[in-house]
């Protein structure tokens, strides 16, 4: 607005200036035009009354009326121009005119006692000085005025009045002398007018056609005994539509400037919107979880590190869950990425729902999601809220029309009591989940340090595995399995053992989650073949021995090759040589899994599938498994003088194996009553501590 004000103020105001500029020339330059034709119109009658002292000096020379007069009159006529006839009037009687046409019926007329006439004559007379008389209208036509000039003639006693020397003058020829006809055309109007000395009234004797504006010029011409005045005005105002298009110019100038500030004052405030934006995109970005849209672990540690330094100044405790879904990779497997994503989106709005608005809730990664209560005051506090978060989470969640039901486990971290520092929190929480799952998930864990000893002395195996294999402190243990058939033994499970330098003999159960964690279960893998394939070359036994492979070490590209130069380096026979694999090697890709096993058979050693019945291998799957063997878990055996239903389950699994033509082993058989029931469902193979403990080759 003010730019806008400050332009359309500065236009007008120099619109203005050019205006009053403009009217000054205009007026200017109109009082020069008038006064040029009024001096014009002035010569011209001094020049045309001139012709009256030349005929009033003929008369002085004559001393008396002039004798060929004509003659005389025609050649002051033709030198001065612009008079229309000459008289002389001895003792003011027209007696003589030049050119006499035309004008006959004034000779003979008394000028002095004419009334109409004789005022100027006899001014003339008294003051010895010409006059004017008129203007007025001739009656042959045309306006005209006329000079008299009183002749006095020299005698005894002074000079004598004679009579006049008059020149008629039409006011057209003196109105010729200037430009006021070509003016007219041009726009100009103008007038000539006197003020009656005796009437008042005002005498106009030539205008032109248009009339005079207000805005006139005068200026008064000078004539003996009397003033005229020539008026004139620019008919045509122009300066008023040049300042109106100055002034609209002025606004418009004033808007664009104003369009043009405004734009540009605009800009910062266009591009500060943008910047926010984008900055607002960006945090969001950087602080959240693309699927989900809760917030992101690198978000959580931010406030984690913002709740730890405010609680030492105001003790506000904390507590921080960290959960994870548990069998949500089922879930995926099962149904696809696409509904595994919808999932997650589910839960996570759930789990926002399920917390007070200033809780932080994250997802963590994959199907690992965080909670940062704040002001939870106690342990009985968050341990409701972990109730309610499994209780909103166990409800189905609908997938494509289909129910499916999750759970969560819960790690707890309390703080500050349970970790002065963001990494020891999030690590702690993790600790504490991992236990929760241990203890067979959709469970709960608070941190405590027993959690803690655990870890590190899970951190101090790890460490440990890594130098056991150089160290040479493995050593294989061999259970035998017998033929239920003939009760000779089959074949030898090779099971593995440390021997710890400080810890002494640890069993599996110890170490094998821990190598297969940190990735050495590859490279103790490797020993045990090795070590298998001594023993069985330094006994030249003729038995089958099963070896028992890691998921890992199954997925392990040089499997097949390390297999076939072991072989070849210890100078064995292939087809003595049974691998044990567990259904989690084969449920991920279970058509990579085949690929790997025919490998295997192609090299000539047999497969067994170990554990069978404790994960989710479909009759489907096992259908398509290259195996030859299957290894019923030992919880089934277990139970089974009290457990009718898993009776029918080894049955049915046997009857089940027996179409798909494979051979069965029971394991876990402890007790003489476990070895009637597996001999009475034709079961082919049975191992357990009631046959034959693992114990060392020699020892067996
Ligand atoms: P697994 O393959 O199911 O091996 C059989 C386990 O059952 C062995 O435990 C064995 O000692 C035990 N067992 C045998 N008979 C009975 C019985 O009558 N009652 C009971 N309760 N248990 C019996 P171990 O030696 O402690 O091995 C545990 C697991 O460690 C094995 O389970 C196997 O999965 C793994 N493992 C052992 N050796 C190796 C190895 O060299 N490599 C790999 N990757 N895993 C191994
Ligand atoms: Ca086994
Ligand atoms: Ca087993």
């Amino acid at each position: 607005m003010c730019v806008f004000l400050v332009f359309s103020g500065i236009g007008a105001y120099w619109t203005h200036l050019g205006q009053t500029l403009f009217l000054n020339e205009q007026r200017f330059f109109m009082s020069e035009l008038v006064n040029s034709q009024a001096s014009a119109f002035e010569r011209r009658l001094s020049r045309s009354l001139s012709s009256t002292s030349i005929l009033a000096q003929g008369v002085f020379e004559h001393r008396g009326p002039i004798p060929n007069f004509d003659d005389y009159a025609n050649s002051v006529l033709e030198s001065v121009g612009g008079v229309s006839n000459l008289q002389l009037a001895p003792k003011g009687i027209i007696s003589f005119i030049y050119p006499l046409e035309g004008n006959e019926k004034a000779l003979g007329h008394d000028v002095l006692a004419d009334d109409a006439r004789s005022k100027e004559a006899l001014l003339a007379v008294k003051t010895k000085m010409l006059t004017l008389a008129g203007p007025f209208e001739l009656i042959q036509g045309g306006i005209a005025v006329i000079g008299r000039k009183p002749i006095y003639l020299p005698a005894r006693k002074g000079d004598v009045f004679w009579g006049f020397a008059s020149a008629l003058i039409y006011l057209e020829e003196l109105l010729k002398a200037t430009e006021l006809d070509s003016l007219e055309a041009k726009g100009y109007s103008y007038q000539l007018f006197r003020i009656h000395p005796d009437t008042g009234d005002k005498n106009v004797f030539a205008k032109s056609v248009s009339n005079l504006t207000d805005d006139t010029y005068m200026v008064s011409i000078q004539v003996p005994n009397a003033d005229w005045t020539l008026e004139m005005s620019r008919s045509e105002p122009v300066k008023n539509s040049r300042a109106v298009i100055g002034y609209i110019i002025s606004v418009i100038v004033g808007f664009f400037a104003a369009w043009i500030a405004f734009y540009i004052l605009e800009q910062p405030k266009k591009l500060r919107k943008v910047v926010y934006q984008k900055t607002r995109e960006l945090n969001f970005q950087a602080n959240n979880d693309e699927l989900t849209g809760l917030y992101n672990r690198r978000y959580l540690s931010e406030q984690l590190e913002r709740v730890l330094k405010e609680n030492t100044r105001y003790h506000h405790p904390a507590a921080l869950m960290y959960m994870d879904l548990d069998n949500f990779k089922r879930v995926n497997d099962v149904m696809g990425h696409g509904a595994g994503d919808e999932l997650l989106k589910q839960i996570a709005i759930r789990l926002k729902e399920a917390v007070r608005e200033s809780d932080i809730v994250t997802r963590l990664g994959g199907d690992e999601f965080g909670i940062l209560l704040l002001d939870s005051e106690s342990v009985s506090d968050a341990r409701r809220i972990a109730e309610k978060l499994m209780h909103v989470v166990e409800r189905p969640v609908y997938l494509n029309g289909k129910p499916f039901e999750v759970s969560l486990s819960i790690g707890i971290t309390m703080i500050p009591t349970d970790g002065d520092d963001n990494e020891t929190i999030l690590k702690n929480a993790d600790m504490a989940m991992y236990s929760a799952k241990k203890t067979g998930k959709r469970n709960f864990r608070f941190y405590n340090a027993a959690l803690q000893r655990e870890a590190i002395q899970k951190l101090e195996l790890e460490n440990d595995l890594y130098v056991a294999v150089c160290e040479d402190q493995f050593i294989v243990h061999y259970q035998p399995i017998f033929s239920l058939s003939t009760g000779k033994i089959s074949s030898y499970e090779a099971l593995l053992r440390w021997n710890h330098p400080h810890l002494g003999l640890i069993y599996p159960d110890q170490f094998i989650c821990v190598a297969e964690e940190s990735g050495s279960i590859i490279e103790v893998g490797y020993w045990v073949i090795q070590e298998v394939c001594n023993q069985i070359k330094k006994s030249a036994s003729n038995y089958k021995f099963s070896i028992n492979l890691s998921p890992k070490q199954f997925q392990d590209p040089r499997l097949i090759n390390k297999f076939r130069s072991i072989i070849q380096t210890s100078d064995i026979d292939a087809s003595l040589l049974e691998v044990e694999i567990t259904e989690s090697s084969v449920i991920e890709d279970s058509t990579a899994a085949i690929k790997m096993l025919l490998k295997l058979k192609k090299l000539g050693i047999s497969i067994a599938l170990d554990d069978f019945g404790t994960g989710y291998s479909s009759l489907s799957v096992l259908k398509r498994l290259p195996i030859d063997r299957l290894k019923i878990d030992k919880s089934f055996i277990q139970d089974i003088e009290q457990e009718s239903d898993d009776r029918n389950i080894v049955e049915g699994v046997i009857s089940m194996a027996h179409k798909l033509r494979l051979n069965i082993v029971v394991e876990g058989i402890e007790t003489k009553n476990q070895l009637k029931f597996v001999k009475e469902v034709e079961c082919d193979y049975g191992q357990g501590y009631f046959c034959g403990k693992p114990a060392p080759f020699d020892q067996l």
